[in-house]
């Protein structure tokens, strides 16, 4: 199951294309008991027609409680979503299916372990995905494993530098020009007076939002030493401008901000086409990564 700001999406399955037995939309809404006792509702009819099931993993919106040891562990804590703070994800799963497995974490980490089982993180023990839309998450894997550490890593809400003659505010309600408030969806709409799919390829705004990423990516290669950053979420399309040319765009402003500091082939020009990629899985990473977390449970 992926939960999201505005739709959960359950499936039943083994893996991505026609590993995906079933799978159902529900809208998130502000009253989560209604929305996960339909979700049960529905893995409950799955699973007796199908007669499998071994085991749950959800990959949900945050921010998570994640320490086994709490007493709100599986809990969503202080998110602004209207109706979902502190809802107990597990429990109406573990009421439905006792004895089954389940296993949950973050959107942003299951998307990167389902990258890592079957798209563009496979064979790689340390690399980031960060999703880029509404909001901005990322997960990153390190020696195999998805860091936690004292929560998860909110690596959305870094600070970020103030390039030369912009004066935009920045659109996080918390920190204003942080890299969700500079780089996701609602920021550019807000920036450019237009949503993001319909901005044209010059629009400067494109400037200003990758010059944005450049930095954000290399704050990622400075602090985590990733062997390969994967790019999901929606503002990656990039409407007019185009997913090839927003990416190029993000690499070569990595580089620059790097300015040749790290020395490694990953980070030239050949390399860094191989080192900042979009998703394999597409839309459906994080659907794929909870498969996969209920697989490793
Ligand atoms: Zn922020």
């Amino acid at each position: 199951m992926e939960l999201g700001g505005t739709k959960v999406i359950a499936a039943i399955g083994t893996g991505p294309g026609r590993g995906i037995l079933a799978r159902e939309r529900f809208p998130t809404g502000d009253d989560p008991s209604r929305t996960l006792a339909s979700v049960v509702e529905w893995l409950r009819a799955q699973s007796a027609a199908m007669g499998i099931m071994r085991a749950i993993g959800v990959a949900s919106f945050g921010p998570l409680d994640l320490d086994p040891s709490s007493s709100t562990h599986g809990f969503i804590t202080t998110t602004p979503k209207r109706g979902w703070a502190r809802t107990d994800l597990l429990a109406p799963f573990r009421r439905a299916f006792p004895g089954l497995p389940i296993a949950l974490d973050t959107d942003v980490n299951g998307a990167a372990l389902g990258e890592g089982r079957w798209g563009a993180g496979q064979g790689l023990d340390d690399f980031v995905y960060i999703t880029v839309g509404t909001g901005i998450g990322g997960g990153a894997i390190v020696r195999g494993k998805p860091v936690h550490g004292l929560v998860h890593p909110e690596m959305g809400h870094i600070p970020m530098p103030r390039a030369a003659g912009d004066d935009f505010a920045g659109a996080c309600a918390i920190h204003g020009r942080c890299w969700e408030g500079l780089c996701a969806g609602p920021a550019i709409a807000a920036r450019a007076g237009r949503p993001a799919e319909e901005l044209a390829a010059d629009d400067p705004a494109w400037d200003a939002v990758t010059e944005s990423m450049g930095h954000a990516l290399a704050t990622l290669t400075l602090v985590l030493s990733p062997r390969r950053i994967i790019i999901g979420g929606s503002v990656r399309k990039a409407g007019q401008l185009g997913e090839d040319a927003f990416f190029e765009r993000c690499r070569s402003h990595l580089k620059r901000t790097l300015a040749s500091y790290v020395d490694s082939p990953a980070l030239r020009d050949e390399g860094l086409r191989s080192f900042v990629v979009p998703p394999v899985l597409g839309d459906d990473a994080g659907l794929c990564g909870a498969m996969a977390m209920a697989q490793n449970s």
